[in-house]
């Protein structure tokens, strides 16, 4: 069953798509963290990054490329942002098709609590 980026990726429900090409889709979280939360995603379906094979290099440069690309368009590149990818259960992974975060619009703070 395609993973809910690969039916927002396809148009089957809608997303709020800000970046296309043929290796990367990107589209607004759904529940924003930031005032910037944009979510850039490889087309082809990788489940985590413990699944990343060399064939998939292409299209997690793009992520970077996209992400740098993003930022400008949306005015946050000179102020900064960040880049999350969240890996398997520790890591917070919820859905499982490989997505950078890329957050900013605000002071994000320290990377993590030290819970
Ligand atoms: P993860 O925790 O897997 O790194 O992040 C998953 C992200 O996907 C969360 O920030 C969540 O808000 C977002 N998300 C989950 N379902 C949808 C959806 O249907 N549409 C969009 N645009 N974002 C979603």
């Amino acid at each position: 069953m395609p993973s809910i980026f690969s039916r927002i990726i396809s148009g089957e429900i809608p997303g709020q798509i800000v970046y296309r090409d043929e290796l990367v889709t990107a589209f607004r979280d759904i529940n924003p963290l930031a005032p910037v939360h944009i979510l850039i995603v490889p087309n082809t379906e990788i489940a985590t990054v413990d699944d990343v094979e060399a064939a998939h290099e292409a299209a997690m440069g793009r992520m970077f490329t996209a992400a740098r690309q993003i930022a400008r368009d949306l005015g946050i590149s000179e102020s900064g942002y960040r880049l999350i990818v969240n890996v398997k259960d520790d890591g917070g992974q919820e859905v499982y098709h490989v997505h950078m975060h890329l957050l900013g619009g605000k002071k994000l703070g320290r990377m993590l609590s030290s819970e």
